[in-house]
């Protein structure tokens, strides 16, 4: 049967194209170290929601450091190999790549900027008139029955390529891809995303970089006409 699905993307940010989660590294040069404690509550005991979360560390960072923090994040982030190419890829192949993260604006375009006419960014922003980061909300959930947790509803974002058009591939590292794991078709993991997914008996394709992905892509999806 000829399969008339076109592929599509949706990528994580932090920890997926970057190495290193990009909040972290944010959080470690300029964050009092009480924001340890929270993130442990997030993402280990997950007592407190994404959502929170995310505003409870950007309120630790004084909105004065903006250009600062933004200089820091665009030299030290680094880009997970194989990503230039497998944009290349996507272009060329004609597959959407969105970037769908619980990041915020501010620090993710500005790692992203050379590439930006090959991707769209689905993220909330910061917001710097008081003294510490707010978050201005575009993709708070609105009716996502699965968990309504996160500042930035992944699912609702996903589901406006619907299942019988779409092949949705979900690529991510951590916790903030767990729920979009349970509605697409296709997970690529790494990081703390694979012990959630075992945990929770979904199926995954492990990556270590673009490289990969696409190879597995190609192999799964377009090697059969
Ligand atoms: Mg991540």
């Amino acid at each position: 049967m000829v399969n008339k699905k076109k592929l599509v993307i949706f990528s994580d940010f932090d920890g997926t194209i970057t190495e290193r989660d990009v909040i972290i590294m944010i959080m470690e040069k300029f964050a009092p170290s009480k924001w340890v404690e929270i993130k442990d509550k997030i993402l280990y005991n997950r007592t407190i929601t994404l959502k929170n979360g995310v505003e409870m560390l950007f309120g630790l960072l004084e909105s004065s450091k903006k250009d600062e923090i933004i200089a820091y994040a665009k030299n030290e982030a680094k880009i997970r190999s194989g990503f230039k190419e497998f944009l290349n890829f996507c272009s060329h192949e004609n597959i959407e790549f969105n970037v769908l993260s619980g990041g915020l604006d501010f620090f993710i375009e500005p790692v992203l900027e050379e590439y930006k006419s090959k991707l769209k960014i689905f993220c909330n922003s910061g917001d710097f008139n008081s003294e510490k980061i707010r978050i201005k909300y575009s993709y708070l959930p609105l009716q996502c029955s699965l968990c309504g947790d996160c500042g930035c509803c992944k699912i609702e974002i996903i589901e406006k390529h619907e299942k019988e058009q779409f092949i949705r591939v979900l690529i991510g590292d951590s916790l903030t891809d767990l729920a979009p794991s349970r509605v697409v078709d296709v997970v690529f993991a790494r990081g703390d995303l694979i012990k959630y997914l075992k945990q929770e008996k979904i199926s995954y394709i492990p990556f270590n970089d673009f490289y990969e992905v696409k190879e597995k892509l190609a192999q799964k999806y377009l090697t059969r006409k």
